[in-house]
């Protein structure tokens, strides 16, 4: 009896581990078309301002776009009204994200407002849809995180538990130009912008075969119930071109293209990938059982993904996969459909986010201190 149980727990126990690592960083939202980027790009607005800026009210107006399913609204509305007071801003423009506009819409409303930044107060699916608008602009974003992931918050190691300061440095934090990636699934589609992570197969399988009812109430373990379906699947045969001239064939389950790599528990899925070094980190992911996923999961935990068995990592500007059938297409955890083309490109320095200022982060760690 023992003898058939042990292999049963090892699979729950593999299948758990593995979606627990997808799950950490494809907690996303909805996909959005990238508007012609046109970069004008300049320094920020307000970094670095002194108090006689401060005591100038109503000089500087924020726009907040709000993921309605993550938050209060109107509690954080008031929230941030009352700090744009008290820093002698604007009443802050509010605008929230819908099925329809999971924020990329509202990003260029507030962009035609004018406002001096705009506030992304929602999971990595409305980073995402507010990173696509401001891309090529001047304009910086600042990040109120709100989802389960929170991945570019992590990588940028922003403030994730404290919807005051987060407010405080959108306004006065410190302007970071930073990459981001365009992804397109098919030669003349259209152009998506993604922050994190954007991959081809069994990652984006598993997010669009994941039952949403089931996601609401059991959250990241509906990811496991779709993972365990999914992790003992058909390799696909792939052909992978990166920079438009170092190809490779290879049977996948996942290709994966990343801005950065961190993940939720300090995981790093590409250890060496950096948001601002101009380039992208793509992980081909090729284990052919069960036992080879063993490898996978114990080359990235020792944060070694590069040298893994079964994996494979390369910087590169720009990456082509074509596959000669349809696999499923998510981006930063947003599953797009399917398809057997993927093109990522890397957009140096496109977007500006506001980080914590030196000072800042020193008054978080003193209020955070007991007295
Ligand atoms: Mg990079």
């Amino acid at each position: 009896m023992t003898v058939a149980l042990d292999p049963l727990m090892m699979w729950f126990v593999i299948a758990g581990i593995v979606v627990a690592l997808l799950v950490a960083f494809f907690l996303g939202r909805r996909t959005g078309a990238l508007r012609a980027l046109k970069r004008v790009r300049q320094s920020g607005h307000g970094t670095n301002a002194d108090s006689s800026e401060i005591e100038n009210s109503g000089r500087y107006r924020a726009a907040l776009v709000v993921n309605p399913t993550k938050t209060d609204v109107r509690n954080l509305a008031s929230t941030a009204e009352a700090i744009c007071r008290f820093e002698g801003w604007s009443p802050p423009l509010v605008i929230e994200t819908t099925p329809e506009d999971s924020g990329e819409g509202a990003t260029v409303r507030a962009l035609d407002e004018g406002v001096d930044v705009i506030i992304a107060a929602g999971g990595d699916g409305t980073v995402r849809a507010v990173a696509s608008a401001l891309a090529g602009t001047s304009t910086p974003m600042g990040i109120v995180p709100l989802g389960t992931g929170n991945l570019l918050s992590r990588n940028l190691d922003l403030i994730l538990d404290k919807t005051e300061w987060a407010l405080r440095i959108a306004l006065w934090g410190r302007n970071r130009d930073i990459d981001v990636g365009t992804a397109k699934t098919a030669e003349d589609g259209d152009t998506h912008v993604f922050t994190v992570i954007t991959g081809l197969g069994f990652d984006a399988a598993v997010m669009a075969d994941t039952n949403s009812d089931l996601k609401s109430r059991l959250g990241w373990l509906a990811y496991v119930e779709a993972g365990s379906r999914k992790l003992v699947g058909r390799p696909s045969h792939v052909k992978v071109t990166f920079d438009d001239d170092h190809r490779v064939s290879a049977r996948v389950r996942s290709v994966l293209g990343g801005n950065c790599g961190k993940l939720q528990g300090g995981i790093q899925l590409l250890p060496q990938a950096v948001v601002d070094d101009g380039m992208l980190d793509v992980l081909i992911v090729s284990p052919k059982n069960l036992g080879q996923w063993v490898g996978v999961l114990a080359s990235v935990l020792g944060r070694k993904a590069s040298k893994g068995l079964h994996t494979n990592i390369r910087k590169c500007q720009k990456v082509v996969i074509e596959s000669g059938e349809e696999l499923d297409v998510q981006l930063d955890g947003d599953p797009i459909g399917q398809s057997g083309y993927l093109a990522m490109e890397v957009l140096p320095s496109a977007l500006t986010v506001r980080v914590p200022t030196v000072e800042q982060r020193k008054q978080i760690r003193a209020e955070a201190w007991p007295v």
